[in-house]
C-alpha cells in the first residue's frame, strides 16, 4: 500500500519508519523495512503485522551498529490482497539466498503461474502473497547476467509481470542502489544532496527534500547517491517530469 525506498548518507532505518509514519494515512495492516549495508551479504530485513509500533518494537529489538548504519534501504506498509496479514506475508520479502529484497504495491497477475514455474526450479516460496515472486525472478535474472546490473535484472522481470504494480528492488552484492519500477501505480522520486528517495507519495520524504520527479507509466528508475536515472521497460531513457513541492503536508 505503502512504499519508501532510500539510498544516501543518512541511516536508512530512521528515513524508512519515519517515511512509513508519513503514509500511515493511507492505510495498512502490516509493516517492514528492508536494509543494506556495504559488507552485508545478504539484505536485513525485519517486519511485524499490525500497527507500526509493533515493526518499531521489532527494529529496536534489533540495534544496528552505530558506527555503521545502513545507508540504504526500504519501507513498505501492507494492504493484503493475496495472503493473510500475517509476519510472514508482509514485504519486504527476499529470494531463498536473502541477497534481493523487494517491496511491492498493488497485484501480480499471473502470480500463480510464476510460482509454479519457481517451484518447479526447486525454490522454495516462504509466503503466500503474489509479491514475492518478483525477488527470487529477480535474484535469477541477476545471476544469469551479473555484469548487466540490477537495473537490467528488474527490467528483464517487469516485462514478465501481468498487472498493477510498483515494485522497489535492493541486492546485497550493490549496496549503494535501489531500483524501482511502476506500472499503473503511483511512483514519485525524491531528489536531495547526495541522497535519493522513492516513494508512493511525496509525503515520505518530504521532510527531506522537495525536488521530485513523477514516473510515468512503465517505468524504471535506478536511484544512487548521485540521483536517478529513469529508463522505459525496453531500456530507452525516459523524459521525465521533475517538479518542486510547494505545497504543505
Ligand atoms: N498484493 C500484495 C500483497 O498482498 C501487495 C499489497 C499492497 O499493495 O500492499 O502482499
Amino acid at each position: 500500500c505503502g512504499i519508501v525506498g532510500y539510498v544516501g548518507w543518512r541511516p536508512a532505518r530512521d528515513v524508512l519508519l519515519g517515511g512509513l509514519r508519513r503514509l500511515e494515512y493511507r492505510g495498512y495492516d502490516s509493516a517492514g523495512v528492508a536494509t543494506v549495508t556495504p559488507d552485508s551479504t545478504t539484505v536485513e530485513v525485519h517486519r511485524a503485522a499490525g500497527a507500526l509500533d509493533n515493526l518499531v518494537r521489532v527494529t529496536d529489538a534489533h540495534p544496528e551498529d552505530a558506527e555503521h548504519p545502513a545507508r540504504t534501504g526500504m519501507g513498505h506498509t501492507r494492504w493484503a490482497t493475496h495472503g493473510a496479514p500475517t509476519d510472514r506475508n508482509a514485504h519486504p520479502h527476499r529470494d531463498a539466498t536473502g541477497r534481493v529484497a523487494v517491496v511491492h504495491n498493488g497485484i501480480i497477475e499471473n502470480f500463480v503461474a510464476l510460482r509454479a514455474e519457481l517451484e518447479d526450479a526447486g525454490v522454495e516460496l516462504a509466503s503466500d502473497t503474489d509479491s514475492e515472486v518478483a525477488a527470487h525472478l529477480v535474484a535469477r535474472a541477476f545471476d544469469e547476467e551479473p555484469d548487466a546490473g540490477l537495473t537490467a535484472a528488474v527490467r528483464r522481470v517487469v516485462n514478465r509481470l501481468e498487472g498493477a504494480f510498483t515494485l522497489v528492488l535492493t541486492h546485497a552484492g550493490r549496496p549503494d542502489e535501489i531500483v524501482a519500477a511502476r506500472r499503473s501505480s503511483p511512483l514519485v522520486v525524491g531528489i536531495g544532496d547526495g541522497e535519493t528517495f522513492v516513494a508512493s507519495d511525496v509525503s515520505a520524504f518530504i521532510d527531506h527534500t522537495r525536488d521530485a520527479v513523477e514516473l510515468g507509466q512503465d517505468q524504471i528508475v535506478t536511484l544512487t547517491r548521485e540521483g536517478a536515472v529513469v529508463t522505459d521497460f525496453h531500456g530507452d531513457l525516459a523524459a521525465t517530469r521533475p517538479f518542486h513541492v510547494d505545497w504543505d503536508i
